[in-house]
Parts: C-alpha cells; sequence; structure tokens
C-alpha cells in the first residue's frame, strides 16, 4: 500500500489536515472564535472539570479572592484555550493570551505581567516550551507575586524586586511530561482533558450549526460525530466541509447523504480514520510484522515527522485500540487487523 506523507500529493496534503487537531489557518481561528463557548454551561463535555471549575469560580467570587494558577494538559483541539476564556469570563476577567516560545527572556515574561491588573488571566498555551530561565522567573511570579530582576553586570549588579499584581496564570499543555516539577507544583489545580463521547461531539456540531445558521439532519450530525475523532475542533472542521459541499451542490439542508459523500471525498471512514492512519497501521503490519517499530523507524518509512506521528496520528490510532506503545517501540493490536480486513 502507498504511504503518503503530508508534503506528497495534494490530496494527501488535504486528507492530512482535515483530520489534524491543530489549528488549520488564520480563517479557520477566526471561525473558531466564532464557534467557540463563552460561558460554562454553554461548553460540551467535560464534566468533572466543569463542575470544578464552577465551585472554584464562585468560592473565589464570594472570598473576592484571586483564583489559583490553573493547569490544562490533554490532546490538541479539545478545548483548553476554550476553557481558559471560559474561566476569565465567569470571572470577569481580562485575559492576555501568549505562548511558551513567545516568551523569549525573562524580561518578556516581567512585560506582560507587569501590564496586567489584580485578577487577570495570564494564559500560556505551549507552556512545555518556555524556555528554563524564562520558567524560572515565572517561579515567584506565580507563588509570591513578585519578580527578581538584576540591575547591572559584574560585581556592581544588584538585584531587585519588583511587585507584580495578583494574577492566574492559566498553562495548556499537549504533553504533561515536559512540565517540570516546580512549575507543575506551582499549579493550585491540574486537570486533564478526556477526549469527548459520540454525543457530546453530535452536541458541539448541532450548537455549532446552529450558530453558522446551517440546517442539519440529526443522522447526519450523528454521522459526521462519529468520524470526528472525538475532538471538537475537527467536528466543527468537518462541518465546515460539509457546509462547501452543501453550498456547491445547491443544497440547504445537510442530510446524511450529503455528509456521507463529504466524507467519501475526504477519505474518512467511519472510525474517523483517513488514509494516513490506514496506511500507518498497513506498514506496521506489512513491513514490520506488526511491531514492535521505533518511532524513528517509521516516521523514516512514512516520510512524517516523529512529532506529527507522536502528537496527531497516535493518540487517536492508541485511544481507538488500533495500536499500542510499548518499551521496545509501537505495536499494532489484533483489532487493526480486523480493521484492515488482514489476517493474523
Ligand atoms: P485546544 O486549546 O485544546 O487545542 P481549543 O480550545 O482551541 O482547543 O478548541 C478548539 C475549538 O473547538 C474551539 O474553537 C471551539 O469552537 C471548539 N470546542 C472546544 N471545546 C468545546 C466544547 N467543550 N464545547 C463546544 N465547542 C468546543
Amino acid at each position: 500500500m502507498a504511504i503518503h506523507s503530508s508534503t506528497g500529493s495534494d490530496e494527501a496534503a488535504i486528507v492530512a489536515r482535515d483530520i489534524s487537531p491543530e489549528v488549520e489557518n488564520e480563517e479557520a481561528e477566526r471561525n473558531d472564535l466564532t464557534l467557540r463557548p463563552q460561558s460554562l454551561a454553554d461548553y460540551v463535555g467535560q464534566p468533572d472539570i466543569k463542575r470544578n471549575l464552577d465551585i472554584f469560580v464562585r468560592a473565589c467570587q464570594q472570598r473576592g479572592d484571586v483564583l489559583e494558577h490553573i493547569l490544562f494538559h490533554g490532546p490538541p483541539g479539545l478545548g483548553k484555550t476554550t476553557l481558559a476564556h471560559v474561566v476569565a469570563r465567569e470571572m470577569d476577567s481580562k485575559v492576555r493570551v501568549t505562548s511558551g516560545p513567545a516568551l523569549d527572556r525573562p524580561g518578556d515574561v516581567a512585560a506582560i505581567i507587569t501590564n496586567l491588573e489584580e485578577g487577570d488571566i495570564l494564559f500560556i498555551d505551549e507552556i512545555h516550551r518556555l524556555k528554563p530561565v524564562v520558567e524560572e522567573t515565572l517561579y515567584t511570579a506565580m507563588e509570591d507575586f513578585a519578580i527578581d530582576i538584576v540591575l547591572g553586570k559584574g560585581p556592581s549588579a544588584r538585584s531587585m524586586r519588583l511587585n507584580l499584581p495578583r494574577f492566574t496564570l492559566v498553562g495548556a499543555t499537549t504533553k504533561l511530561s515536559h512540565i517540570s516539577s516546580p512549575l507543575r507544583d506551582r499549579f493550585g489545580h491540574v486537570f486533564r482533558l478526556e477526549f469527548y463521547s459520540a454525543e457530546e461531539i453530535q452536541r458541539i456540531i448541532e450548537r455549532s450549526a446552529n450558530i453558522l445558521e446551517l440546517e442539519i439532519e440529526s443522522e447526519a450530525s450523528a454521522r459526521l460525530a462519529q468520524s470526528a475523532r472525538q475532538t471538537p475542533r475537527i467536528a466543527n472542521r468537518l462541518l465546515r466541509r460539509a457546509r462547501d459541499f452543501a453550498s456547491v451542490q445547491g443544497q440547504d439542508i445537510l442530510t446524511l447523504a450529503l455528509v456521507e459523500k463529504t466524507l467519501g471525498h475526504m477519505g474518512i471512514d467511519s472510525e474517523g480514520l483517513d488514509e494516513m492512519d490506514r496506511s500507518l497501521l498497513a506498514m506496521v503490519i506489512e513491513k514490520f510484522g506488526g511491531g514492535p517499530v521505533g518511532l524513528s523507524t517509521l516516521a523514516a518509512a512514512t516520510s512524517e515527522h516523529a512529532q506529527t506521528i507522536e502528537d496527531i496520528y497516535e493518540p487517536f490510532l492508541i485511544q481507538k485500540g488500533l495500536m499500542d506503545r510499548t518499551p521496545r517501540g509501537r505495536v499494532v493490536t489484533p483489532r487493526a487487523y480486523d480493521y484492515l480486513n488482514i489476517n493474523l
């Protein structure tokens, strides 16, 4: 079976993008903003997180206190950024958004935090990608609401403590294991976002269709939900693809037949797998006897980045019970043989 890379044929590139849980481009990001839930009540799923956040927010409001620092972790597209904004709104506070790689020097942290007001939220996406010196500056900022700045150089250098407004840091990461324990320990709450159930994804699709003023049959939203990899960002993207398909076909209502055509066109099956996923599984079976195969070998064989395989393809295949990680490498499960109709 041919293995496509995301930089290979055009078709493969499109397919790889459709089921990627990452933000696709600026336009998609703007679309995401309109579909983003604004309140905890609006936010579908993650019931445990919502219940806890609701209690923390209300308790803080009663005490007139500032919310403790919060860390959200889980695969991309599950709603971490959305939750940060929801928390800000529920607390009636402003949110300042930045990301780990954007904070280059300790001075960047100082500049952002000194501009916050009491109770504001600083959201740092990809917080596992902070440089160590920047991360260390955050420690005192988070714990003591102060930053120590060194003035001058050499023997005459002296340190000055700068007091900061009391703020809430909300961090998001796809890789909890890459967060150092001193940083992790400074978060009052750590929440893991779970993949969504098919019903929850269907509710998200119907909510989004409503906002986009689209009429969608319930069989159609259920079918889209099945293929959305249990991820809201992908669900919304598939809905937009179906909308495009409908307008090209001059159809007003998103029907099951139309959704099936859209998904068929994108090469996405009822399990939410696309050509690249199927090729990856088939390759492990056909070339490596079902595994174990090391990530770098797999990356070389598929011409994909190891990081892409690890972050985008694998979590879902593992979640689906089609692939497993072992100390000696990746293996496919008996379910994958069944799924691909290959004899064990
Ligand atoms: P992450 O930060 O985890 O990558 P986002 O918060 O950016 O994910 O969510 C991606 C998109 O999915 C959002 O723009 C939003 O429209 C949608 N979304 C995420 N979580 C939910 C949810 N629980 N209910 C409804 N829509 C959601």
